[in-house]
């Protein structure tokens, strides 16, 4: 026999890996920077890389204890019930669990064009069909209430990626309100701020409401409380700890027990629920990743010849012409970046901001391929 028809799925693809791209050229690894797949530039947080070693002895137990207390930590952090708080892994997971607590057979998402493939497979996954809104523009790629609207169609869930990958792009959160207002009751506005440390701007989970809600006590919320806006959030990226896979979704206390009847049990590691804890008390490491990503992307975008994106994230998008050649001549140099050509932009390359050091010599080389 044979698996289910899975000719309408496509397979992700990943930024390359430094010792898959030094092993292809004969090359030594120590020779090249990765600056494709947006991780942090000073890898994780100390404290975290101490709870991964302290926890070693531990895994013998189920995570039951950690998950709690990781729970417990990130919702106090957003002001919202644990029962808010979705934990998974990795941000990807936190959407399989959207898509699984929502779809039924044959509903539909609506997903940005271009925009992160994960979307649409997880949809698929859930034997959900996948449609698409246009985010580009003439002069870029403004990301606006209208152009998430004028697509919609009845979609059960709406995904809007804020800052936009691989963009940088972002929404406003009164756009995130008026999409949520006019599209049906019964659809769910999921906002992925995975890039959200990096924005200089507040979280769609000042929507969802919390602690104070539930108890019905908060007398100064200015507005209702939502329960048609979900938000992601990850580890991976300004935290640093993409390789232990841990994200979470934060979403409206309407849906709060829908998580222990959707969720993969256990769905983070003893390893990954301590670290998480320790990196998120470790505000030094992440306030100097993102101010250095601020700094790395406002080089690149004064100094790259070329055009650029405004980014709010940890990555520029480079308009380049060729991307495939461009990339690959990177390579070639030693600077590993993202031919967005699989994103559906041919003519870009996507760059995460790195060091100051892996700054410079990435625009370095990339002018002078591009000379
Ligand atoms: C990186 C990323 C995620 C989540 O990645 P995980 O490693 O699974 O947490 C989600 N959305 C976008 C747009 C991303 O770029």
């Amino acid at each position: 026999m044979r698996p289910r028809d899975l000719s309408d799925h496509v397979e992700y693809r990943a930024g390359r890996g430094i010792e898959e791209v030094a092993r292809e050229l004969g090359r030594d690894p120590e020779e090249f920077v990765k600056l494709a797949s947006n991780e942090n530039m000073f890898g994780p947080s100390p404290a975290a890389v101490d709870a991964v070693e302290a926890s070693a002895d531990e895994v013998h137990h189920y995570p039951t204890a950690d998950h709690q207390d990781l729970t417990a930590a990130i919702a106090e952090r957003w002001d919202v019930t644990d029962e808010q708080v979705w934990l998974a892994n990795g941000g990807d997971g936190a959407l399989d669990y959207l898509s699984r607590a929502a779809l039924d057979p044959g509903d539909a998402v609506l997903v940005p064009a271009p925009g992160f493939a994960y979307y649409g497979m997880s949809a698929r996954f859930h034997h959900g069909d996948v449609h698409e809104y246009d985010v580009t523009t003439d002069d870029g790629f403004a990301l606006t209430a209208d152009a998430v609207l004028d697509a919609y169609d009845g979609e059960r869930i709406v995904h809007l990626t804020s800052p936009h990958n691989p963009s940088g792009a972002r929404f406003t959160l009164d756009a995130v309100e008026r999409i949520a207002d006019e599209t049906s009751e019964e659809t769910l506005v999921v906002v992925d701020e995975a890039y959200g440390e990096f924005a200089d701007a507040p979280s769609a989970v000042g929507l969802l409401g919390g602690r104070d809600d539930a108890d019905g006590t908060d007398a100064s919320a200015s507005r209702a409380p939502r329960d048609d806006v979900a938000v992601l959030r990850t580890f991976s990226k300004a935290y640093g700890l993409a390789g232990l896979r841990l994200g979470y979704a934060v979403v409206p206390d309407a849906w709060a027990d829908a998580y222990a009847r959707v969720n993969t049990p256990f769905a983070a590691s003893v390893v990954a629920c301590r670290a998480g804890l320790a990196a998120l008390d470790d505000d030094e490491h992440v306030e100097r990743t993102v101010e250095t990503a601020r700094w790395s992307r406002d080089y690149m975008a004064e100094h790259v010849d070329a055009p650029t994106y405004e980014s709010h994230a940890n990555f520029l998008l480079v308009e380049v012409g060729d991307a495939s050649a461009v990339a690959e001549a990177m390579q070639e140099r030693g600077v590993i970046v993202r031919d967005c050509s699989s994103f559906g932009l041919p003519g870009c390359v996507r760059i995460t901001c790195g060091t100051e050091s892996e700054t410079e010599r990435a625009v370095r080389e990339l002018n002078e391929v591009l000379a």
